[in-house]
């Protein structure tokens, strides 16, 4: 199983070469040459990891079978408390995937928990003797996630740069706590925008490169266009199926929709590959935020990304554009020249407009749409008093764009919403959307939302409290650049 790049100006590389690289040199993604298809009924009735064994080895052919389940036990077993791909009825027809129960309490756990150990796994294949620095800008919860997947992992070091008061205080403790030789964190002065500037400047500086590989070391980064983020987050979609055929809610064949709460398209992006690889998945339900621009997109051929930025309750999806897009028009136009004319027009322009054959064949599988910050709220608060679920910002977004699909198309497929992240991670707004006082400190705020739902603090968070920050340095954005060599 080779990979290929989207703009088809890079030579085929192995899974493994794939995996180290991360972004193809053309300035391209990574794809799979051909899309394996597996035989998923066969898969019912095992558990998690093996069935995540499954679809890893017939993307990843490269990796031994022992590492691999090796790999799948130590990412999924303990660190997810039984609860991989857990999933809770909300109401009839609706069950909501909790992706949240893993070290950060974010859906973000699946991917780096996993693809760190993929990353070293490679670099011995490849006999690599090279230390490798990650760098990673973070708006929240990739950076804690990233953090916490490569803390003592052996050839590795990780930096993470959160912009000063630009996460919720949960996320700065889970980064400024956490454990590790390996990993150094700095809080940047300025925005997100100004810390990734700064990440991008390091990745760009042709000295900074030399002098580091007189050091024998490498920058690489924990983006989500690394086909090794990608490729864990397959395997939720078919445990979820295959659980709903178990409990006898569908048959095999039957279709089931998958609503999901998409930032930078990855997530989703995993779905179609399930559903290419002969999952009988109807439709992707792409949910966006006030950030809207993927949502019409999908709705209309022509990519938009001129507008203004929005700050929302759901952080994790203010995108603007979405890197992962790039895979799915180079799967639909089957052509990675128009591919690469349409990214270069969005580099110039912002903008871009498919063809109506490549628009027809992504409609075959996406349907999309977006919620306002008021429908966020309303969400909140209708799905707790009425079917008593709890959910946060990110999941209020896609129950909000499942329910006017539902209104507007009159669908009634059974579906499922990717949950991903744990409402406790967001307990001021979720208080205040449940029109609660909202404590000035965070924990106490957990605590008052644990207490008026009934629901559980998850355990990774509640032991932040009282945990010792370990890093606390504030710097400017334009000296993330001279780090890496003090790393
Ligand atoms: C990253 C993230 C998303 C968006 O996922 P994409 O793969 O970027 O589309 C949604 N919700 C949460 C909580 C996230 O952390």
């Amino acid at each position: 199983m080779n990979y290929r790049s989207t703009r088809g100006k890079t030579d085929e590389v192995s899974a493994s070469k794939a995996i180290i690289t991360g972004l193809a040199p053309d300035g391209g993604l990574f794809v799979p040459k051909e899309i394996p298809a597996i035989d998923f009924k066969a898969l019912a009735g095992k558990n998690y990891c093996e069935i995540a064994q499954a679809i890893l080895q017939a993307f990843l052919p490269e990796y031994n079978t022992v590492f691999l389940q090796q790999a799948l036990e130590n990412s999924y077993g303990r660190f997810f408390n039984d609860k991989a791909g857990y999933l809770h009825k909300v109401k009839e027809g609706v069950y909501s995937l909790e992706l949240w129960h893993g070290p950060t309490a974010a859906f973000k756990d699946y991917a780096l928990q996993l693809m760190p150990k993929l990353l070293v796994e490679a670099r011995n294949m490849n006999k690599e003797t090279d230390e490798t620095l990650i760098l990673v800008a973070t708006s929240g919860d990739t950076g804690g996630a990233a953090l916490a997947g490569y803390a003592n992992l052996p050839g590795v070091k990780i930096a993470a740069f959160y912009p000063v008061g630009g996460t919720s205080e949960i996320q700065r403790l889970q980064m400024e706590t956490q454990e590790g030789d390996n990993v150094f964190v700095y809080a940047v002065h300025g925005n997100f925008d100004d810390a990734q500037r700064g990440v991008k400047q390091a990745f760009n500086d042709t000295e900074l490169k030399e002098k580091l590989a007189y050091k024998n070391k490498k920058l690489s980064s924990a983006n989500s266009i690394n086909w090794g983020r990608l490729v864990p987050q397959i395997v939720y979609y078919v445990t979820s199926y295959l659980q709903l055929c178990n409990d006898n809610t569908i048959a095999y064949g039957d279709e089931l929709d998958f609503c999901v709460p998409s930032g930078n398209f990855g997530d989703i992006m995993a779905g179609y590959y399930a559903k290419a690889m002969g999952l009988p998945i109807g439709k992707l339900i792409c949910a966006s935020n006030q950030n809207n621009v993927l949502a019409e997109f999908l709705k209309s051929g022509h990519f938009d990304a001129r507008g203004e930025f929005y700050k929302t309750s759901s952080p994790s999806m203010d995108v603007l554009i979405s890197s992962n897009l790039e895979r799915l028009l180079y799967h639909e136009s089957g052509n990675s020249e128009t591919v690469g004319r349409w990214m270069d027009e969005l580099a110039a322009n912002k903008e871009y407009t498919v063809d109506e054959e490549t628009l027809t064949r992504i409609q075959k599988n996406f349907v999309a749409g977006w919620a306002t910050e008021e429908n966020v709220d309303e969400e909140i608060k209708n799905i707790f008093t009425q079917d008593g679920y709890l959910c946060d910002p990110h999941t209020a977004v896609a129950f909000s764009v499942l329910h006017q699909i539902q209104k507007e198309q009159g669908r009634t497929t059974p579906t499922v919403v990717l949950s991903t992240a744990s409402p406790f991670k967001f307990s001021e707004k979720v208080l205040s959307a449940l029109e609660s006082e909202v404590p000035a400190d965070a924990f106490d705020a957990m605590e008052k939302l644990a207490a008026l739902t009934g629901e559980a603090i998850p355990a990774s968070l509640a032991a932040l409290n009282g945990k010792t920050e370990r890093f606390n340095i504030q710097i400017e954005p334009e000296t993330i650049v001279e780090l890496p060599l003090k790393m």
